[in-house]
């Protein structure tokens, strides 16, 4: 189970890279394991990356010798899952978008309604903290509030998923809402969608899609 983990890591991180998600070798991906998680390397070239390359660490940031080591956002990625039951993966990127945002300090709003596919009204921002510091993990847990995503200050942007794929299609979302935000913020101070309207929305995504043929296909 643990070697099929390592693959899917390591397809999540380049194709992250891929993306366009993480200039350079910035950037980081976790998945959780029956003994905590698997963390991409420090300071690896993504297209560089295998499967025996990803470090496992146990929730009580024990790792197992003679492995590489491990991302120095460990931290960062131990303690949401540490928190999150809910969660299974978590994507770490420094976009363009979210980083620019991410300098002011501020949350992105919700200037479109897809913000409520990061779980709550706006996509907040975490303090700020040296990367790779314990204080910056526990900024992250304390500004995702339970919620699926959030800036950090000053460096880039942090998705949660209960897959892979579904950290990874995150991380591209609120990339795209940051960049509308830079977008509208040249030309005006964007319209920002309220509480309500938010509630009618994710009413809405509850039935979204093919969710009522699925339903009926499961029958
Ligand atoms: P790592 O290469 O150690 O994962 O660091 C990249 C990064 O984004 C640090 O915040
Ligand atoms: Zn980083």
């Amino acid at each position: 189970m643990t070697q099929r983990l390592r693959e899917e890591l390591v397809t999540t991180a380049k194709r992250m890279s891929d993306l366009g998600l993480t200039p350079g070798m910035s950037g980081n991906v976790s998945v959780r394991t029956p003994r905590g998680l698997l963390v991409t390397p420090s300071g690896m070239p993504y297209a560089d990356l295998a499967p025996d390359d990803c470090v496992e660490i146990g929730l009580d940031g024990q790792v197992r010798p003679g492995q590489r080591t491990p991302s120095s956002e460990w931290q960062l990625h131990r303690d949401i899952l540490g928190s999150r039951s809910d969660v299974q993966a978590i994507v770490h990127t420094h976009s363009l978008f979210c980083t620019t945002v991410s300098t002011l300090r501020r949350p992105i709003p919700a200037l479109h309604y897809m913000v409520v596919l990061a779980g709550g009204d706006d996509i907040p921002c975490a303090d700020y903290a040296t990367f790779g510091s314990a204080e910056l993990a526990s900024n992250a847990v304390v500004a995702l509030r339970g919620g699926l995503a959030c800036l950090l200050a000053n460096h880039g942007m942090v998705a949660l998923g209960s897959s892979l794929p579904a950290a990874l299609k995150l991380a591209a979302e609120v990339e795209t809402l940051a960049s509308q935000y830079w977008h509208a913020a040249q030309l005006g101070t964007p319209h920002i969608l309220d509480h309500a309207e938010l509630d009618k929305v994710r009413a809405r995504f509850a039935s979204y899609g093919q969710t009522k043929r699925r339903a009926t296909d499961r029958r």
